[in-house]
C-alpha cells in the first residue's frame, strides 16, 4: 500500500502538495530495472557518457531558477542559497562528466605478460539523502556514480523530495537513458531499507544521522555492500587572540547559522582565547543580531525556518526547555507567526559536559567557551565523537597549520568558513562518516578494481 505525504512550506506551516511513497513492491521493481539497465550505460561510450552528463548539468542550469524556488517553498531554504544549491547539482555533474574518460587504469610489470587493472562500476548505487541539503548531496551521490559507469536509485527524505524528482525528470529531458537515475520517494524505513536489503544494491551511500547511518551500515554489510557514510557533526570554530577579530567575529554567525544550522558542516562551538573572549563576544554580539533571519523567498534573506515542528521542538530541548539550565547570552531575531521560525541563538556553557556543548543542535545555536593555549584549543575542539569540518582564525602560519594538522576532522577552513567545494574531498574523520565524496577521488568508490594478466609467453 502506498501513502501519500503532503510536504510543508516550513514558512507557512501549510501543506501545498502531496507526494506518493513508493512501495517495498516499486522499490524492488525500480531496483531490477536499475540492474538490467547496468549493461546498456555501462556500453555507452565514455565520450558519450561524458556528452550525456554534460547535457543532464544544462539542464539542471537552464532550471536553476525553478528548482531554487522549489527549495525554498518545499525545505525553506533561503532563495540565494537554494539557487547556489541547484548550482552545485550543475558543476558537480560537469565535473564527474570529464570523469569517464579519464576512468584510467595500471599497467603493473610482472614476469611473464602483461597485468593491466580495469576501474570497473560497483553495480547499482543506492543514494539515501536527508532533508537539509537535497539536491547538493543527491548529486554528490548521483554524478560520480553514473559517470563511473553505475546506475542509480535515490530516495530523497520524505519530507523534501520535490527538487530530487524534479532533477530525475531533467536526466531524462537531457537523454539519461530510461532506468539508469530513478528517484524514489517516500520513507526510510520502506525505501532505504529495501536499498540496504535488496541484493542487487552493491553499494550505499547515506548522509543523515549517526544514529541511522551505523544501522543502515550494519545492515548493508551483512551482504558487505561498498558504504559511503556522511554523518553529524559538531565542529570548532578557534579564533586565537592574534587574529583579525573583527572579520572572526563578523563571519562567525554564518560560520553556524547558514541554512539556519541545519548544516552538518556548522560550527557550532565557538573556542576562543581567553585573552579575547571579552572582546569577541562583544563583537559577536552585533552580528548575531544582524542575521538577516525573513521569509527564505525574499533576495534579502539570510536565514530562514526551521524544516518542520519537530525540529524546533528539538532546537528548544537544548535551550529553553533543556532540563539543565542553559546560559543565553544573546539573541538575534526571527519573525513571529506561522512558520518554524527560531532566532540565531548564543549560548555560554558552564562546562564542557554541557548538553549543548557535546550534542549536534541541527539547528541556529552556537557554545561559545575559552581556551588557554594552543594544546587546551586543540584537545577541547578534538574533545567530540564527530570530526567533520572546523575553522581556524589566527594570523600566525605555523600556528595555523600546526592546529589544522592536529584537529581531528576531515575539512578544514583557515581564516575562513568554507567547507565544501566540487572539486576536493569532503568527509568526516571519527564517526561524522566513512570515505570522502567529491573531488578527484570520489570515482574510486564507485568502481571496483579488476586485475587481469595476460601471459605473453610462448
Ligand atoms: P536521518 O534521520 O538519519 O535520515 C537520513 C535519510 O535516511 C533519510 O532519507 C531517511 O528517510 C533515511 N532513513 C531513515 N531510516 C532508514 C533506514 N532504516 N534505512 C535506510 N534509510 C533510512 O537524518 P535527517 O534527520 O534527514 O538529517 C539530519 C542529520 O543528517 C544530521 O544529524 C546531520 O548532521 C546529518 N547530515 C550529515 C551530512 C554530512 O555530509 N555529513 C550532511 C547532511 C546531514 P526519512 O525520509 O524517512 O527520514
Ligand atoms: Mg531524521
Amino acid at each position: 500500500m502506498s501513502t501519500m505525504h503532503d510536504v510543508i512550506d516550513p514558512s507557512t506551516e501549510q501543506a501545498f502538495t502531496s507526494v506518493r511513497g513508493t512501495t517495498v513492491d516499486q522499490a524492488d521493481a525500480a531496483i531490477e530495472r536499475a540492474h538490467a539497465a547496468l549493461a546498456s550505460w555501462r556500453a555507452v561510450t565514455p565520450a558519450d557518457r561524458g556528452r550525456l552528463l554534460r547535457r543532464f548539468a544544462d539542464a539542471v542550469d537552464g532550471a536553476t531558477d525553478e528548482l531554487a524556488r522549489l527549495e525554498v517553498r518545499g525545505s525553506g531554504h533561503t532563495i540565494g542559497n537554494a539557487r547556489w544549491e541547484a548550482g552545485n547539482v550543475r558543476d558537480v555533474l560537469h565535473y564527474y562528466a570529464a570523469a569517464p574518460e579519464r576512468l584510467f587504469g595500471r599497467q603493473i610489470p610482472v614476469a611473464g605478460g602483461l597485468d593491466v587493472t580495469f576501474s570497473e562500476p560497483v553495480g547499482v548505487v543506492g543514494v539515501i539523502v536527508p532533508w537539509n541539503f537535497p539536491m547538493p548531496i543527491a548529486g554528490w551521490g548521483f554524478a560520480p556514480a553514473l559517470a563511473a559507469g553505475c546506475t542509480v536509485v535515490l530516495k530523497p527524505a520524505e519530507i523534501t523530495p520535490l527538487t530530487a524528482i524534479r532533477i530525475g525528470e531533467l536526466a531524462l529531458e537531457a537523454g539519461i537513458p530510461e532506468d539508469v537515475l530513478q528517484v524514489l520517494p517516500g520513507k526510510g524505513s520502506i525505501v532505504g531499507q529495501r536499498f540496504t536489503d535488496h541484493p542487487l544494491v552493491r553499494k550505499i551511500v547515506f548522509t543523515g544521522s549517526t544514529e541511522v547511518g551505523t544501522r543502515v551500515a550494519a545492515d548493508a554489510m551483512r551482504q558487505v555492500k561498498r558504504l559511503t557514510l556522511e554523518l553529524g557533526g559538531k565542529s570548532a570554530n578557534i579564533v586565537f587572540a592574534d587574529s583579525d577579530l573583527e572579520q572572526a567575529a563578523a563571519t562567525a554567525p554564518y560560520g553556524v547559522f547558514d541554512n539556519a544550522g541545519q548544516d552538518c558542516c556548522a560550527r557550532s562551538r565557538i573556542l576562543v582565547e581567553r585573552t579575547a573572549y571579552d572582546r569577541f563576544l562583544a563583537l559577536l554580539e552585533p552580528a548575531v543580531k544582524g542575521v538577516r533571519c525573513m521569509h527564505p523567498a525574499s533576495e534579502e534573506a539570510e536565514m530562514g525556518p526551521l524544516i518542520s515542528a519537530g525540529q524546533r521542538t528539538a532546537v528548544r530541548s537544548f535551550v529553553e526547555d533543556a532540563a539543565e539550565p542553559v546560559d543565553v547570552a544573546f539573541r538575534g531575531t526571527a519573525p513571529d507567526g506561522p512558520g518554524y521560525w527560531y532566532p540565531p541563538t548564543v549560548v555560554l556553557p558552564r562546562s564542557d559536559r554541557d548538553r549543548v556543548w557535546r550534542e549536534e543542535v541541527f539547528g541556529p545555536v552556537v557554545a561559545v567557551m575559552p581556551f588557554d593555549d594552543e594544546a587546551d584549543a586543540v584537545a577541547k575542539a578534538n574533545d567530540t565523537p564527530y570530526g567533520l569540518s572546523g575553522s581556524i582564525w589566527t594570523r600566525d602560519v605555523g600556528r595555523a597549520i600546526r592546529v589544522a594538522r592536529g584537529v581531528e576532522t576531515g575539512n578544514l577552513s583557515v581564516n575562513s568558513h568554507s567547507s565544501v567545494r566540487y572539486s576536493t574531498p569532503f568527509g568526516g574523520f571519527k564517526q561524522s562518516g566513512l570515505g570522502r565524496e567529491l573531488g578527484p577521488d570520489a570515482l574510486a568508490a564507485y568502481t571496483e578494481t579488476k586485475n587481469v594478466f595476460i601471459a605473453t609467453d610462448d
